[in-house]
């Protein structure tokens, strides 16, 4: 396998997904050097931290964090991209991955379930996937913790988000979403897998239907943050 591998990788190397460089065998999707270079958060280390202030007085969540800052114009941002419009599946394995391990031990490792944000099955036949199955199911793969992606869903069509204040989008995504099997999530902690957080209303109407069931609790892990001040 190892001598195929490095032969086609001779012909057609892998290639960085951030920086676009040839990697070696031993990296997979990112190359090391970008890896380091990553933005990372490490919000993981302290419960006031900024993504869990989003849903202070709003919501109760246990924990809250994101994997590293998305910024405008940052080589990073074409992770995102790509995993979302490009069928980059693997971006979304591989950075689940990695941010499991960084979750290994914490708070966030004594979820049951990791449930994905779903997308509106519409917009998922067109794009073909929901770019937040693969990071749960990286996330799944370091912690340990099984994913299941049909429990969630959203039946409603949410108009598009983009150019709306806080308070708008708010009103525009409360009760979009809807659980399938509520009894397969009673008395449990749901891990809620994303790709990128902005406002958090959309993770704060998901942790709504799922409080929603009896002795529920919901904790939070987005890849990127984005957030104007930090
Ligand atoms: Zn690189």
């Amino acid at each position: 396998m190892g001598l195929v591998h490095d032969f086609f990788n001779l012909l057609l190397p892998d290639l960085c997904a951030t920086c676009g460089t040839p990697l070696f065998r031993n990296e997979k999707v990112i190359c090391l050097k970008c890896q380091y270079d990553l933005p990372r958060t490490r919000f993981d280390s302290y419960t006031d931290n900024p993504v869990a202030r989003l849903f202070w007085g709003r919501i109760r969540i246990e924990n809250a964090s994101s994997y590293f800052r998305y910024q405008k114009g940052s080589r990073f941002q074409s992770l995102i991209h790509d995993l979302k419009y490009k069928d980059r599946k693997d971006i979304g394995r591989e950075l689940g991955r990695l941010m499991g391990i960084e979750l290994q031990g914490s708070g966030f490792a004594r979820a049951d379930i990791i449930l994905p944000v779903p997308l509106h099955r519409i917009k998922q036949l067109r794009r073909g996937y929901n770019q937040c199955d693969p990071i749960s199911e990286g996330l799944a793969g370091s912690l340990g913790i099984p994913f299941q992606s049909d429990l969630l869903e959203k039946p409603v069509r949410s108009t598009t988000q983009t150019r709306k204040s806080r308070y708008s989008r708010w009103e525009n995504v409360d009760g979009i979403f809807r659980i399938k099997h509520p009894e397969k999530l009673c008395e449990r902690h749901i891990l809620l897998a994303d790709d990128v957080v902005t406002t958090g209303s959309t993770l704060e109407a998901c942790a709504t239907a799922i409080l929603g069931i009896d002795g529920t609790r919901v904790s939070i892990a987005t890849l990127a943050v984005a957030l104007k001040s930090f």
